[in-house]
């Protein structure tokens, strides 16, 4: 959706209203006390419904992201909208201005909510096929005289590690046996570290066991093969990784462009936030103006049953 089809569409509080309470009645409302999703009555007066069975109410918001925020829909919808306009995302700043926000901690705190949505849509996949793994280090934001006693270069206290994994599917094309390869879904996640304990634990919730892992040579890699159909290390220096782990560190740069671009420096805290958004705009990177819609789905109707 653009953002002329956005003014058509949901001009004031009552359109947003309606198209949700219909979304919601179209996927099922699940009562809390039954755990599960009975018929439902609508009172249009105090707009809740209330379950046939046991009765109890639930708003048009609840269970959703937006419940117990004293936003209106109107102000949610039009996040959502300017949460997935743009490829790059907006400064909180941009975003409380755009929205006409008074406060910039409730800007803040509509983006974040939104992120955390998009973090618990991809966490529901799985990658598989041929998956590259690395680790990324990012700049975070520390207060200016402890920066001054931490280390310099990589790994240093001043960055954050980011386990960043991709689909890779080898082509070759057959008339002249040229090889490249093919991008499909990413994960990034912040690590403690770079143990195996960490590295294990970040690949078992988002690569599939069938899969065949591609990484650089590393101690904490020692017992991926184990969780994996196979593991493949390549022995590498700096540019060689680049060339044998071609999407990982593409993703890596983009982002990298992402977080200096937009939000200059990220505290660790929040850091995992700003991955959620990147990522979830990158898996969808084909969906154009659909990603409006996709990021209402998310929003809605599978918040509560999947993460109670
Ligand atoms: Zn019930």
């Amino acid at each position: 959706m653009n953002i002329i089809e956005f003014i058509q569409h949901f001009p004031n509080e009552e359109s947003c209203e309606s198209y949700l309470k219909a979304y919601r009645e179209k996927t099922g409302i699940y009562c809390k006390t039954c755990k599960s999703s009975p018929k439902q009555y609508w009172f249009s007066g105090k707009k809740f419904f209330e379950c046939s069975q046991c009765r109890r109410r639930t708003s048009l918001k609840a269970g959703t992201v937006m419940e117990s925020s004293n936003q209106s829909l109107h102000t949610w919808f039009t996040a959502f909208l300017l949460m997935s306009a743009t490829k790059k995302g907006f400064s909180c700043l941009e975003f409380q201005r755009q929205l006409g926000l008074k406060r910039y901690q409730t800007a803040f705190s509509l983006m974040h909510k939104i992120r955390t949505v998009m973090g618990k849509r991809d966490d529901l996949y799985f990658l598989n096929g041929m998956v590259e793994y690395d680790e990324a280090y990012v700049e975070k934001a520390t207060k200016k005289a402890l920066q001054e006693h931490l280390k310099r270069g990589k790994g240093s206290q001043k960055q954050s590690i980011v386990a960043v994994a991709s689909e890779s599917t080898p082509l070759e094309n057959p008339q002249t046996g040229e090889k490249s390869r093919h991008c499909g879904f990413f994960k990034m996640k912040v690590l403690p570290n770079v143990s195996a304990d960490s590295v294990e634990r970040f690949v078992q919730k988002t690569i599939d066991r069938e899969s065949v892992l591609f990484t650089d040579k590393n101690p904490a890699y020692i017992n991926l093969e184990k969780m994996v159909e196979s593991h493949i290390q390549i022995k590498s220096s700096k540019d060689s990784t680049k060339a044998n782990l071609p999407w990982v560190h593409v993703a890596i740069s983009n982002l990298k462009k992402n977080l200096l671009g937009i939000y200059h420096m990220v505290s660790e805290k929040h850091l995992q936030n700003y991955l959620n958004e990147f990522v979830y705009k990158l898996n969808r990177r084909y969906f154009g103006e659909q990603l409006f819609n996709r990021l209402i789905i998310a929003s809605v109707y599978p918040y509560v049953q999947h993460y109670e």
